[in-house]
């Protein structure tokens, strides 16, 4: 064993970030040699939310070796086929953003520029219809797509939306029974290395003193290690996503689970629904300066569709990234090193990027200095673009019913963003760069849901014979229809993974 490899590795903070990185450590770092500690303090608590989740955590469990039924069974998790966005881009209007694809690709053409000339000749329904996903999903049906699952079943992308406390517990039980050591206690000190400042030990409430080589700092949003010890400083993006308080309370539901997730907007924010087996999980999303915390949390108790199951929680946030994810030999992750409003469910894809991108640089004793601005780049990259994402649904919007919406409509965006919504407008280009997380599909999906049409298309879809396209299309249409009628109800999918009855009645939730 090289003994310049690190030995002594100490997570701070046992949320969601914490046990995630214990578990993908306590399989990746299995060396014999090195060494996790988490530390965790009950009297603190956690955070509590985060329930919907974008489809690569299925990469995560699987690279753990995670059995997915298993998983569903100990989260109490459901299927997430896409978000339906409600009263976004004008009061009324509704949109899906569906994983996977739209159509097929013809010819290296891709399937929306074919869907942009056709609306330009005729009216054509709203492009979900040539999603697998938005169809299931607008019938309550889901199957999962299966190795061998022909088109267009195999076009389904799906996510999962659980119980945020049960994922840490199960992934506990995985790494502490893969070697990882836990530490109750609360961390009241830290020691830095006098020659380079680098955290030398953490020191708790009981006196107790746990040095390390590497510390992952996951302790939410105070970020222990990464600013209250190494002050790294925070770079705000709230000018561009004016959110910044949260209110949430789980309910009880009649029907479904739908296996979708709903964003609804207000006045001055939005709202979550968010389906798991046993519970709703309800929240709104508000900007401080255009709604009391009191109105909010009426807003949101008016809104339930069952009888809440605990007191509101509020929780405040500032939107932004940590300026170095990775700082000497602390690296942050989770809420630590930066947050977005959970619009488009990213925080926890975040957290397991970070995760593998450490594994993928992992240090040795040296702290080569261009692994960690390595990791700095990508993970500012990923940061930024989904930002950028989440902008566009605040900018791209026809609401003017309110202050909140006239500031959103009218404010600056990030020049990353203002060039991708030029190209889209001019022909409806979308390029994904190196490190983009949101792929063609979902850029087309909320620009034509928030009412930005391009003024024309590519040149290149027209030389595709317009009447073979027609056909087409209209083939894929109709067998993601007979497709959704044959497959199971959501409710009836996990119900037969797990082996016993559906817990709900079933009703088909919108129309596209
Ligand atoms: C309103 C809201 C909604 C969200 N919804 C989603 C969503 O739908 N999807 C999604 O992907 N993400 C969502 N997120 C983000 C998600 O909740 C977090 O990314 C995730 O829970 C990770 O949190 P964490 O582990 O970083 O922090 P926390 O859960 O806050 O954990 C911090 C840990 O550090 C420990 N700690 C802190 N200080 C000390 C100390 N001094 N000594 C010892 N231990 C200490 C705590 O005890 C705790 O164990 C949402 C966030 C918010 C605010």
């Amino acid at each position: 064993m090289n003994e310049q490899n690190i030995r002594e590795v100490v997570i701070v903070g046992g949320g969601t970030a914490g046990w995630m990185a214990a578990a993908a450590f306590s399989r990746y770092l299995n060396n014999g040699y090195t060494r996790t500690t988490l530390i965790e303090s009950e009297e603190i608590g956690t955070i509590g939310v985060g329930e919907a989740t974008i489809p690569p955590l299925i990469n995560f469990n699987a690279m753990l070796g995670i059995n997915e039924n298993d998983f569903v069974a100990a989260t109490n998790a459901s299927f997430k086929i896409g978000i339906e966005f409600v009263n976004w881009g004008g009061v009324g209007e509704r949109y899906f953003h569906p994983f996977g694809t739209y159509g097929h690709d013809l010819q290296g053409v891709h399937f929306h520029q074919l869907y942009l000339r056709e609306r330009k000749k005729r009216v054509l329904q709203d492009i979900s219809a040539w999603s697998m996903s938005a169809v299931a999903a607008a019938n309550g049906k889901f199957a999962r797509p299966g190795p061998s699952a022909r088109a267009p079943l195999s076009q389904i992308r799906y996510a999962f939306h659980f119980d945020a406390s049960l994922y840490a517990a199960f992934l506990r039980r995985y790494a502490e029974s893969n070697g990882v050591r836990r530490i109750e206690g609360k961390i009241v000190d830290t020691n830095l290395r006098s020659d380079d400042g680098f955290v030398e030990s953490v020191v708790l409430a009981d006196g107790q003193v746990i040095e390390g080589d590497l510390f992952i700092d996951c302790s939410g949003f105070r970020g222990l290690l990464i600013e209250q010890a190494l002050s790294t400083g925070y770079e705000e993006w709230t000018h561009w996503l004016p959110c910044d308080r949260a209110v949430a309370v789980p309910c009880s539901y009649q029907n479904g689970p739908d296996p979708f997730t709903r964003a609804t907007a207000y006045e001055s924010g939005w709202q979550w629904r968010i389906p798991l087996q046993h519970r709703m999980g309800n929240g709104l999303v508000y900007s401080s300066n255009h709604i009391s915390d009191d109105d909010a949390r009426q807003l949101l108790l008016s809104n339930l569709e069952g009888q809440p199951l605990a007191d509101p929680r509020k929780l405040s946030f500032v939107t932004g990234r940590r300026k170095l994810a990775w700082n000497r030999n602390v690296v942050a992750m989770g809420l630590s090193s930066g947050f977005v409003e959970p619009l488009e469910s990213t925080s926890i894809h975040l957290i397991q990027t970070g995760i593998s991108k450490l594994l993928a640089l992992f240090p040795d004793k040296s702290f080569n200095p261009v692994e960690r601005d390595e990791y700095n780049r990508q993970m500012q990259a990923l940061f930024e673009d989904v930002r950028d994402f989440i902008i566009l649904h605040y900018k791209m919007t026809k609401r003017n019913d309110s202050d909140f919406w006239n500031y959103c409509r009218t404010m600056g965006i990030p020049e990353s963003l203002e060039r991708k919504v030029a190209l889209w407008r001019a022909k409806g280009r979308v390029f994904r760069d190196e490190l983009e997380l949101f792929a063609t599909p979902s850029w087309v999906a909320v620009m034509l849901g928030q009412g930005v049409v391009p003024e024309s298309y590519e040149p290149v879809a027209d030389s595709l014979d317009e009447e073979k396209v027609a056909d087409a299309m209209e083939q894929i249409r109709l067998a993601n229809l007979e497709t959704a009628e044959r497959l199971p109800t959501h409710g009836e999918f996990i119900a037969q993974i797990l082996g016993r009855p559906p817990a709900h009645a079933e009703v088909p939730q919108f129309t596209l």
